[in-house]
């Protein structure tokens, strides 16, 4: 028999107001649905039915990380400050790590992640080539410091995490892993009932350079994406930008009196020109100081992280910097610029003739600036954020736009780790090498509230069968005692029948009990009231589409036994197993 529960015993407050501070729908509705309280600014607490839910995309997790070979453990989340030294992440993570003293004045960080503590570990016990690969996982609570917490569970500051590490004697071998860590992602978004893209990303504070994220699609994602019909698509940070520039053709430079323009648009649109014939400019340092304007078409943003490939250490300057320096806030230009300051400029701008610039000056732009004539480029680079619009990197067709949630993300570490933290095995002569790494993360919290961000309506949440906290709820409605006990009756047959099914027995007005179905999001309501059991007939609604219907009353087990071969058989969690009601 599967699970069987009552209302009435449930500890599930259900709140008919949006709370306040709720800025996004997956945080609005699993609040009043009673899965999550919020305990503080990114630290939520879970309700039974919210533990119910992380318990099912727990199950997916193992099942899929466990197929693949890869083995659970779980590791503390109160980590030593030596570990993180050796690595030298203690001075590079920077303030998202929660650091904290114990009582000896002992340092301490409570976990983002888990490559020192793994990597600690298994030195000098995993130590032959003989016992490589080796993927070892966890679930487990991590913390960050986030600088602006926020969408309620899709940025917390404590939230669950599956993290899993691997170790292997060759590229191949990690290779290997690492593609088949990747399927096991594509089968647990699939088995999550997530609209999902895998894309190509950026490594930030993990380290290494292959790697993929898993995007589950939605308006509310934090992360814009680009995608080609060719099978191209990537997180706009990571994406070679192909852009296009436009020269503006005049012959010999011109400084012009541009009074009260202060954005690109304005500076197009004085001049009568397109934004991509004007430049954008950025300054900054490197790590020893060097100072840096770097220069990007103007309807186009600079990339950080690409800056930082071409000046190690990059970092904007500031206000006071700048002035110090004697550069302008706006209208920066390549044109005369103080002593020492170099140019460095986006591909895109490399074959175009005549640039419009900021004068180094206010309210003054020069029009037709020369490079080699009138300013030197130091250097050029991929610079730019790529865009909609952009030309594929790998067809060159136009790139199309969306926004994503990144659920997950596969690495490909290399030997970062070990070769910090001396982790060595040896190889078939004998001779010590590095192990060489993988990391992969689900966002097990974030999940569900991606989840939820793609299955609602105004009502509330339409759970994919594989994650809801019951397949099934039993609405009595009636006060009548033959009604619960026909209720209670139809709630025993689909436990037996292998569905976890919830019986709402409570003495609460019928709108209330509905109101809380549709709001909790159980996939399938059986209504079972006066009039219809008179009639020898069920009343059923389908979450998903909202499809409301009757059955008789005695076709109940066929029913039931139908879509329970539809559950086993299901590709997606999202897919509709009572489409024989
Ligand atoms: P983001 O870019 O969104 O900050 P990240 O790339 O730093 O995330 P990873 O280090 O790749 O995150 O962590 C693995 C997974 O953990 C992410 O794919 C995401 O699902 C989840 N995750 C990361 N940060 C948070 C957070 N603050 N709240 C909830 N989940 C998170
Ligand atoms: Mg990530």
């Amino acid at each position: 028999m599967a699970n069987y529960m009552l209302m009435s015993k449930l500890y599930a407050p259900t709140l008919k107001e949006t709370p306040n501070d709720a800025d996004i729908e997956s945080h609005k509705l699993l609040t009043r649905g009673a899965f999550l309280r919020k305990t503080s600014s990114g630290i939520y607490t879970f309700l039974p039915l919210g533990q119910m839910v992380l318990h099912r995309i727990e199950k997916i997790i193992r099942e899929v990380m466990n197929a693949s070979g890869a083995q659970e453990i779980l590791m503390p989340a109160l980590q030593p400050a030596e570990v993180w030294k050796e690595s030298g992440r203690w001075d590079d993570y920077g303030p998202e790590l929660m650091r904290l003293v114990d009582r000896h004045d002992h340092m301490y960080c409570l976990g983002p992640t888990h490559e020192e503590i793994v990597t600690a570990l298994i030195k000098n016990e995993l130590n032959s080539y003989k016992q490589l690969p080796c993927n070892l996982y966890q679930i487990q609570t991590k913390f960050r410091d986030e600088i602006r917490p926020r969408f309620g569970l899709l940025r917390g500051r404590e939230f669950i995490m599956k993290d899993a590490y691997s170790f292997h004697s060759s590229q191949e071998s990690l290779q290997e892993t690492y593609d088949e860590m990747s399927k096991a992602y594509a089968i647990f978004c699939n088995r999550c009932g997530l609209n999902w893209r895998a894309v190509e990303a950026d490594s930030g504070q993990i380290g290494g350079k292959v790697t993929t994220e898993f995007m589950a699609l939605a308006n509310s994602g934090e992360a814009e994406l680009v995608h080609c019909d060719c099978g191209y698509a990537a997180n706009v940070e990571a994406a070679d930008c192909i852009c296009e520039a436009k020269s503006y053709d005049v012959d010999h430079m011109e400084k012009v009196y541009t009074p009260g323009v202060h954005t690109i648009a304005e500076l197009a649109e004085f001049l009568h020109i397109e934004e991509n014939q004007t430049c954008k400019a950025l300054s900054g340092k490197s790590e020893n100081g060097d100072v840096f304007v770097l220069f990007v078409p103007g309807d186009h943003e600079v990339n950080e992280i690409k800056a930082a490939r071409v000046v190690p250490g990059f970092e904007i300057l500031t206000d006071e910097e700048m002035e110090e320096l004697g550069l302008p806030k706006g209208s920066m230009g390549p044109v005369n610029l103080p002593e020492g300051v170099k140019v460095i400029a986006d591909n895109s701008l490399k074959s175009i003739d005549r640039w419009v610039v900021g004068a180094n000056e206010d309210n003054y732009h020069f029009v037709g600036a020369k490079q080699g004539v009138d300013f030197e480029v130091y250097d050029w680079a991929d610079l730019c954020v790529t865009k909609p619009g952009d030309k594929c990197p790998n067809c060159g067709k136009t790139l199309i736009g969306d926004r994503g949630i990144e659920v997950s993300q596969v690495f490909q570490l290399g030997t970062k780790y070990s070769e910090a933290m001396k982790a060595f095995y040896l190889d078939e002569d004998g001779k010590q090498q590095p192990f060489i790494m993988g990391c992969y993360g689900i966002g097990v919290t974030r999940t569900l509230a991606a989840i939820v961000e793609q299955h609602y309506d105004e009502n509330g949440i339409k759970w994919p069968i594989s994650v809801a906290p019951a397949h099934i709820c039993v609405l009595a409605i009636g006060k009548e005692d033959y009604v619960l006990e026909a209720a209670s009756k139809i709630a025993e047959d689909c436990a037996w029948a292998g569905f976890d099914v919830v019986l709402d027995d409570r003495a609460e007005r019928p709108g209330v009990k509905f109101a809380d179905a549709d709001l909790i999001g159980w996939p399938l309501q059986i209504i079972v009231g006066k009039k219809g059991l008179e009639k020898g007939e069920i009343e059923f609604k389908v979450r998903a589409n909202n499809r409301r219907g009757t059955i008789p009353a005695g076709s109940i087990s066929e029913k039931l036994a139908d879509a329970n071969i539809a559950l086993r058989n299901i590709k997606n969690g999202a897919d509709d197993i009572f489409s024989s009601f």
